[in-house]
């Protein structure tokens, strides 16, 4: 069995390999580069035989979780192609898909994950394995062929609410594994034994944050990171606050298929819809999805009136609203995402429009993942002859926290 990192040695996004044993191939993930253009995806994709559908040797695309940068170049390759992810996730892609841009990728088929569960693709077998992750139904992946096996981490944590999950795999691990493919997202952002916030920590400043606001709290996190809209929901409900949500969250919220999760229809939980997603929803005729979530409807006019009792899951479509509504008074903006987005100046406008109304910032967010120690203990237990660095800024720093550390190149072809 051989492998080769098309992308990801040395960054973080973008990330692809590709397995090669007995002349058949397999793909895991096809993501596009943090820093892409979006409008050309197709500029960088990596240079695989077959991406466009002409070669039965390569037999599939196993995408671990729905992350732009792991699954974003989909819809630059042929949907002859098989694709394998968790069935939540290719529920979630293709919900949020009417609301995206143009070039969103659609959701092939293929395969569909079950947690523990071997499947069979030519002559490889591969088990999924669930893992905690910021984005919904995220999986490592263990690939095993002539005798020798691969496992691929994705991307993983063990501070989010499903941590068990990873607790789970470190008891049980895999074995025996040739070559552990490792992320390494946080080397270079916490040193040491330094440790991320836990999700529940999240919950306890937002519970602060909530009961200290006078007004409206605008919470501008993902809508796809569902452990961070539990924790919203949940410190909503600590505090007396009505979880208010857009036709978009209220679309992915459903799709995880998970009951536990908040959903529109949910008491403590309202729909309000944006001017400009009334105008896509009149354009589109989504009228059956919007009847669908209108249990809890509420309008601008109704969020003016009980702005100290709602907590709204912000995006920047609903400023203009806002302002012209009243809803302001008291605000107080919590910024729950990657502080890296705000720094990269892809939020001028909003940080201009926070400004003008007098809104403060507050940033309240905890990383996707794994700490240095947690990536420690993973490696200990899986216990690998190799780990190859992936999906990391720092492959350099690997050498001082794991035995066993093989570095190879993008583009490089090397032995399992
Ligand atoms: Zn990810």
């Amino acid at each position: 069995m051989r492998c080769c990192i098309h992308r990801g040695s040395d960054q973080i996004g973008g990330s692809c390999v590709e397995i090669e044993s007995n002349g058949q191939r397999l793909l895991l993930d096809l993501g596009l580069p943090l820093d892409a253009l979006v409008d050309h995806p197709e500029k960088y994709l990596p240079n695989i035989q077959g991406l466009d559908g002409s070669d039965p040797n390569l037999l599939g695309i196993l995408i671990s979780h729905p992350h732009l940068d792991h699954f974003g170049l989909l819809n630059c390759v042929s949907p002859k192609i098989p694709v394998g992810m968790g069935s939540a996730a290719r529920r979630i892609l293709a919900a949020a898909r009417p609301f995206m841009p143009g070039n969103w990728p659609d959701s092939a088929t293929g395969w569909d994950y079950q947690d523990g569960h071997k499947f069979i693709v030519g002559s490889f077998k591969i088990t999924p394995y669930l893992v905690d992750h910021s984005a919904y139904d995220s999986y490592a992946l263990w690939i095993e062929s002539e005798g020798k096996s691969v496992f691929y981490s994705g991307d993983f944590r063990r501070h989010g609410r499903k941590s068990i999950l990873v607790d789970r795999l470190i008891q049980k691990p895999p074995s025996p594994v040739n070559v552990l493919l490792l992320e390494g997202t946080s080397l270079g952002r916490l040193n040491g034994e330094q440790n991320f916030l836990t999700e529940e920590e999240i919950e306890r400043e937002l519970v602060q944050a909530f009961s200290s606001a006078k007004g409206l709290v605008l919470v501008h996190a993902s809508s796809q990171n569902i452990d961070r809209i539990v924790s919203i929901m949940r410190a909503s409900i600590r505090t007396g606050r009505k979880l208010v949500i857009d036709l978009y969250t209220a679309a992915i919220l459903e799709a995880t298929g998970n009951r536990r999760i908040p959903q529109s229809n949910w008491e403590n939980v309202a729909l309000l819809i944006p001017q400009s997603q009334r105008v896509q929803i009149k354009k589109h005729g989504w009228f059956d999805l919007l009847n669908h979530h209108s249990a809890n409807r509420i309008f601008f006019e109704d969020l003016s009136r009980q702005k100290e009792k709602s907590t709204l899951v912000f995006r920047p479509l609903f400023c203009r609203d806002l302002e012209r509504n009243d809803c302001l008074e008291g605000a107080v903006f919590i910024y729950s995402q990657w502080e890296g987005y705000w720094e990269r100046d892809s939020y001028e406008d909003l940080k201009i429009w926070l400004e003008d109304n007098n809104i403060p910032k507050i940033s309240i967010h905890t990383s996707g993942h794994a700490s240095p120690a947690d990536l420690k203990e993973m490696v200990k237990a899986i216990n690998p002859q190799k780990v190859v660095p992936i999906h990391t800024f720092f492959p350099d720093r690997y050498v001082d926290l794991f035995p066993g550390v093989e570095i190879h190149a993008d583009d490089e072809w090397w032995e399992v």
